[in-house]
């Protein structure tokens, strides 16, 4: 299996030339490369004209996502997108969980259950999202906190639907601070996920996980993450601003 690169571009750019100018340039440094499947989730706002770069772009290696979503169809929800919306626009992953909106945006593990559910509902990929806080990892309690994210997050979805959803294992202390988790430490966690997924489905089911690294990503370190800690790709925030440094992160990771 390919590798998956997703780039989480958050509240940024500031303008939608800009948008356009980082996604051209991904899009042309990325035109050779086919060993790893990339997946660019912009804000809401820019998605339909990447959607419409994209359309006339037959070749496309490039997938777009989105970044949150909400899971009713469609109603009284002032400010919210729904996944029919993101439907349209050809997104084919949606992040879901970000710690971002866990912390500041105080999203529950309910509300993340119902997301999972609508976005498989619709044939989109979600992006779950787990990971401990820096507090939480000094008194051990990384299996507790994955554990409730996962079992909370994951109420009453089935194996079969399993098969569709993507880990993120992003620890909070990590995201945007320059300071990876080490190899060993994120392998290491890596075994963990698996087992509250075996534990919960089967051995069968965990063995099959997609499960990608994210926190202060990098092309010097990507490939550590991807050969030596076992991941099936990773997500990137800061570092997939940057066309240059977000080409050499897929090169790398391939
Ligand atoms: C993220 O926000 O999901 C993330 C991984 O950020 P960064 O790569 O900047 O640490």
């Amino acid at each position: 299996m390919k590798p998956l690169i997703v780039a989480n571009w958050k509240m940024n750019p500031q303008n939608l030339a800009q948008a356009k100018q980082i996604f051209n340039s991904v899009k042309k440094g990325l035109e050779d490369v086919k060993s790893a499947e990339v997946v660019i989730c912009p804000p809401f706002i820019y998605l339909p004209t990447l959607f419409d770069f994209l359309s006339r772009w037959i070749k496309s290696q490039i997938k777009l996502g989105a970044q949150n979503c909400f899971w009713e169809e469609k109603g009284a929800y002032t400010g919210e997108i729904s996944l029919l919306m993101l439907k349209n626009f050809a997104c084919k992953y949606v992040i879901i969980g970000h710690s971002e909106r866990r912390g500041i945006l105080k999203e529950t593990n309910s509300m993340i259950n119902k997301k999972i559910k609508a976005a498989l509902s619709f044939g989109i990929k979600p992006i779950l999202c787990v990971g401990e806080k820096k507090e939480e990892k000094q008194k051990e309690k990384i299996f507790v906190v994955l554990k409730s994210q996962v079992e909370q997050g994951l109420r009453k979805i089935s194996k079969k639907e399993i098969e569709n959803i993507i880990f993120a294992y992003e620890p909070v202390w990590a995201i945007g601070s320059g300071n990876p988790c080490s190899l060993d430490e994120s392998h290491v966690v890596r075994l963990l996920l698996q087992k509250i997924i075996a534990q919960k489905y089967s051995r069968q089911v965990a063995q099959k996980l997609q499960i990608l690294y994210g926190g202060s990503v990098k092309s010097s370190n990507v490939n550590g993450f991807i050969k030596d800690a076992g991941f099936q790709g990773v997500l990137v925030g800061g570092a997939s601003l940057d066309p240059k440094e977000f080409i050499e992160i897929v090169k790398n990771a391939s």
